[in-house]
């Protein structure tokens, strides 16, 4: 081990960095050319054929066998004609990696000829061995198998890696009976739901609004480590992190000897990354801003939300593919490194209408704003309504060691408008019951006249936020950095739909008591604001006076996964699924199962690592240095000499000896806890047992104690990778 720690160490030093060429200068010239879109479609469709599928693709239309024959047929020449051998359907099961099976473009024919082909039926539809993915009992329950079915809105993409190039097609996937197995299909629902909700909104305020879309920007953070480096750390390798490891002296003020330049190494990754992104149509912008060292962030700009959930999924497996070829491992895990910062991904969101309206950009004319304001505050009034369920929506064993650990959001659910909109909503609560006269201003009058113009540049933007207003769309900030961002965009979607219908028929009641429309709308906004604005906080989230102040607010602060995931199976929140169409009572409850099974089998997976990496790496290497001290003290002793030197090897030895039965103790509990929580009878209860029984009442005591070891045994002695040794890029 120790042997593979300094083997790792020389080998990351002595990396050259691999060199990348960018197809050309210009971004345009190689953006999309792996998609087949528009373009695509245009060049190998009849014209005839390119109107009916674009049209079936834009207003989500079923699309005719014929079409879909025509469509796929264009697809494989195309994909041919770039080199493709094979295709699949590419769809992401709630395991969360995006899955891929993978058929060859050509079949044989009875007369045992061989012939290129992909029908139209081979494009819509296919049935992948997906037996293993996990379902929550559903296809146990309804049927053996599922199938995966086209996504037209999402454009199919050539996956190209080294050699072998590889036709995708995005895809749902369900049981035979229907029911969704994936991020996907209630995304692609919740899309429906708010599209519908927002629509019969805008009524209100233009006729011309027909189609209501959410969009989607989500920031990706990210920590990248040598892979020599990855492969001598099995807690990393197995856990996605590390389980052990002193914070360097300095701890995050490591980054003075990082800051500056970003290592050549590292560029030529990004580079190489982001070019295959760019292929992709993916509409990647890197930042290189940096927090904790080795750390980094990316950010593509916003589109269409079920295209961008596809494309950071996309991302994702693209940042790990191309990291390969640089030595590199990516991790996503929301907390590899105790004392660093967290990894979280932004989910910048908002509305936009077929017309091109953002509706949650301000604008400049009073009249806009009201509607402007219709859609802030139904926004803030469904988080305050549903923030149980949003907060289930980024629970995992991941993110549960980020949320709360105070230097990223708290797990209590909160939103950030900033200065100047408390000050708009504090007037318009205020301004209560005005009478409109005839030849008054009426947006002065309503005191909706005065959002300031700009207010994207709004300085006070506040990074504690769990969910802040920043300008023109709310940022998600407590989502995982490895989640997938279908997941909190359904429920963000669901709620807000509920809400917005709710508005529309709170709006139509308060119209048989007010004889202008605008002054009913603001009555009821008004009414909003007051039932929920103990949900907007503008103060620092992560300290300890917020939490005491969430807990007089009445507002939940749920820190455990197994708890928070229950608000996926409340009344409350199948009414609201299966009202809307998102998911069926069964479903929700697979999905919460799923999501259980995952959270059990993390946390297993890192306490056995634990177990194994301190029974049999830490312990043997401290006791062979124990005895060393023991040695050496019975050489001083031979020889006469007592001096203080004496007494501190002495006090070591000491030391020693009690974090090694403290670690032993532990251990051997924890693996009794284990067995204890195995042998309960539901899902549920087995999560909350691995939850408490094992990671809370062994993971940091053990850590304390192997962690203390790593300070007193000699250095050359220590098996594991040292966190300054694995944050160090050269
Ligand atoms: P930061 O929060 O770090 O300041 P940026 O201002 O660069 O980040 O933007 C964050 C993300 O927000 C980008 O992906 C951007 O495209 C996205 N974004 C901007 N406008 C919208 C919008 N209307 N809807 C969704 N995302 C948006
Ligand atoms: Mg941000």
């Amino acid at each position: 081990m120790t042997t593979l720690r300094f083997s790792a160490v020389q080998i990351a030093q002595n990396r050259q960095k691999i060199e990348v060429i960018r197809p050309s200068d210009k971004v345009s010239d190689y953006f999309g050319v792996n998609v087949f879109g528009k373009e695509a479609m245009r060049t190998h469709l009849s014209a005839d054929m390119f109107k009916k599928a674009s049209e079936a693709i834009e207003n989500g239309a079923i699309i005719s066998p014929e079409v879909a024959d025509a469509v796929a047929s264009a697809m494989r020449t195309w994909a041919m004609s770039k080199g493709a051998t094979h295709y699949t359907h590419w769809f992401q099961p709630l395991t969360g990696a995006p899955a891929e099976k993978h058929d060859a473009f050509f079949d044989i024919e009875s007369n045992g000829e061989v012939i290129e082909k992909f029908s139209g039926k081979s494009l819509v539809r296919q049935e992948p061995d997906a037996s293993s993915f996990p379902s929550g009992g559903l296809r146990a329950t309804f049927e053996a198998r599922g199938y995966t079915a086209w996504d037209p809105s999402s454009p199919a993409f050539l996956m190209v890696i080294e050699d072998s190039i590889t036709l995708c097609i995005p895809t749902v996937f369900v049981s035979y009976t229907g029911e969704s197995l994936d991020y996907k299909t209630p995304l692609l629902k919740s899309l429906a739901a708010i599209d519908k909700a927002a629509t019969a909104v805008c009524e209100l305020f233009d006729r011309d609004v027909t189609r209501v879309s959410a969009t989607l920007g989500p920031e990706q953070e990210y920590f990248l480590i040598d892979k020599a480096l990855y492969l001598a750390r099995p807690d990393l390798v197995m856990a996605g992190r590390t389980v052990f490891g002193h914070a360097p002296a300095k701890g995050q003020q490591l980054e003075d000897h990082y800051f500056g330049s970003i290592p050549s190494r590292v560029r030529n990754f990004m580079i190489d990354f982001e070019t295959e992104a760019v292929k992709l149509g993916i509409p990647i912008r890197t930042r290189h801003n940096e927090v904790a060292p080795s750390q980094f962030e990316c950010a593509p700009t916003f589109e269409e939300a079920n295209l961008a959930v596809d494309h950071n999924s996309l991302l994702m497996d693209v940042m790990e593919k191309v990291a390969e070829r640089h030595n590199f491992k990516v991790l996503f895990h929301e907390k590899p490194f105790a004392g660093l910062n967290g990894t979280g991904k932004h989910n910048n969101w908002s509305l936009v209408t077929n017309t091109g309206k953002n509706l949650l950009g301000p604008s400049s004319k009073a009249k806009e704003n009201l509607q402007f304001l219709t859609f802030f505050v139904n926004t803030i009034k469904a988080v305050h309504q549903h923030a149980p369920l949003l907060r289930a929506a980024i629970a995992s064993a991941g993110n549960d060691y980020r949320l709360g650990a105070n230097e990223a959001p708290p797990a209590i659910i909160s939103v950030f408008i900033g200065q100047e909109l408390s000050a708009v909503l504090k007037e318009l609560e205020e301004n209560a019951n005005v009478k409109v006269e005839k030849g008054d201003n009426l947006y002065m009058k309503l005191g909706i006249d005065k959002i300031p113009p700009i207010l994207l540049d709004n300085t006070d933007r506040n990074r504690t936020s769990p969910f802040a207003f920043t300008g023109n769309k709310f940022e998600f900030r407590a989502v995982g950095g490895s989640a997938n961002c279908a997941s909190p965009m359904t429920v963000l979607n669901l709620i807000v739909a509920e809400q917005l219908t709710l508005f529309k028929q709170d709006v139509e009641a308060e119209m048989t008591k007010v004889d202008k429309r605008e002054v009913a709308i603001v009555n009821v906004l008004r009414r909003y604001i007051k039932e929920s604005k103990s949900i907007i906080f503008e103060g620092d989230n992560y300290s300890d006076e917020w939490v005491a102040e969430a807990e007089k607010r009445g507002l939940p602060n749920i820190k455990s996964t197994p708890i928070s995931l229950k608000a996926l199976i409340s009344t409350e929140a199948i009414d609201l699924f299966e009202r809307h169409h998102i998911m069926t009572h069964a479903e929700a409850e697979a999905r919460y199962e799923v999501l259980l099974e995952s959270y059990i089998k993390k946390v297993q997976i890192e306490s056995r690592v634990m177990g194994d990496l301190a029974s049999n790496h830490i312990i043997p290497v401290a006791i062979a240095y124990q005895n060393k001290l023991i040695e050496n003290l019975k050489g001083l002793k031979e020889l006469g000499i007592e001096t203080d030197s004496t007494a501190t090897v002495k006090e070591a030895i000491i030391q020693i000896s009690k974090h090694i039965s403290a670690i032993q103790k532990g251990v051997h509990e924890m693996t009794e806890a284990r067995k204890a929580a195995n042998n309960l009878g539901s899902t549920a209860e087995m999560a909350l047992a691995y939850e408490q029984k094992v990671k809370d009442a062994f993971f940091e005591e053990i850590r304390y104690h192997v962690d203390k070891l790593e300070l007193l045994v000699d250095d050359q002695d220590w098996p594991l990778a040292k966190y300054r040794e694995i944050l160090m890029i050269r």
